[in-house]
C-alpha cells in the first residue's frame, strides 16, 4: 500500500477516534497487567466492573498469593475461564514474587515469560505502563487491518504487527493501537460494519465488496 494511502487511512481514524485509549481501569503496570490477562474473551466492561473491587482487595502480588485459590476464583468469577485465569495470576504472582523483585518487568521479552501472558499482552503492558511504543494486535486491529488491506487476509497475528509497525511511524504505534481498536469496536464493527457512512470506503477493498454485494441483493 502506499505511504501516502497509509497516512489517510491514519489521519481518518484519527479524526474519528482522537481519544482513543485503554479501556482497561487501571493504575499502574501491575494492575494492568492483571486486567490484561483478565480480559481474554471477556469485554472490557466487563473487567472493569470485577477489577472494580479486585484492585480493592489485592494491591501487590502478596496479596493474590496470601489467599487460597478459590477464594480469588470467586473474586473473578463473573469473568469467562476464571478458574484457569484465577491460576495464572497466583503462579504469575508467585513468579514476580520469586524473581522480579515483586515488580511488573519492563522488557517485552521478560514480560512473555510471565504466566498467562503473550505477545499481545506484553504489548499493552510496554506501551500502556512504560511508555514504549508497541502495536498490540487484538481481534479488532486484526480484522480491521485486514478489511483496509493494511496487512492481508491469510496473515497471522504477528505478521500483522509486523506490517503494522513497518507502515505506522514508531512515534505513532501505541495510539495507533488504540485508534484501531476504537474504530472496530464502534465503526468497522465484526457484524454490520459502518460502510455506508465510512470515510474510509474509497480506499477499502473489504468497504466496496460489501456495498456491491448489498447493490447486487437491491436490484435482485
Ligand atoms: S468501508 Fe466498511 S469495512 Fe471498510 S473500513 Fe469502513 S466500515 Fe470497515
Amino acid at each position: 500500500m502506499k505511504a501516502a494511502t497509509v497516512r489517510y487511512i491514519l489521519d481518518t481514524i484519527g479524526e474519528l477516534f482522537p481519544d482513543a485509549h485503554c479501556e482497561l481501569n487501571h493504575s499502574n503496570a501491575f494492575e494492568l497487567t492483571i486486567a490484561v490477562l483478565l480480559s481474554a474473551q471477556c469485554t472490557d466492561e466487563t473487567v472493569n466492573k470485577v477489577t472494580k473491587d479486585l484492585f480493592q482487595k489485592y494491591k501487590s502480588p502478596e496479596d493474590y498469593v496470601a489467599v487460597p485459590v478459590e477464594e480469588l476464583e470467586q473474586d473473578i468469577r463473573r469473568i469467562g475461564l476464571f478458574r484457569n485465569k484465577a491460576k495464572h495470576i497466583r503462579n504469575l504472582c508467585m513468579l514476580l514474587m520469586e524473581q522480579y523483585g515483586g515488580e511488573v518487568p519492563r522488557e517485552h521479552d521478560e514480560l512473555v515469560k510471565l504466566p498467562g501472558v503473550g505477545r499481545k499482552t506484553a504489548n499493552v503492558v510496554v506501551s500502556n505502563a512504560f511508555d514504549v511504543p508497541a502495536i498490540a494486535v487484538d481481534t479488532h486491529v486484526e480484522r480491521v487491518s485486514k478489511r483496509l488491506g493494511l496487512a492481508n487476509w491469510k496473515d497471522s497475528v504477528l505478521e500483522v504487527e509486523k506490517k503494522l509497525m513497518k507502515q505506522v511511524p514508531r512515534e505513532e504505534w501505541t495510539l495507533t493501537h488504540h485508534r484501531l481498536i476504537f474504530f472496530g469496536r464502534y465503526h468497522c464493527k465484526a457484524q454490520n460494519p459502518k460502510c455506508q457512512v465510512c470515510p474510509l470506503l474509497d480506499v477499502c477493498r473489504e468497504g466496496k465488496k460489501r456495498m456491491k454485494t448489498s447493490q447486487i441483493r437491491k436490484d435482485k
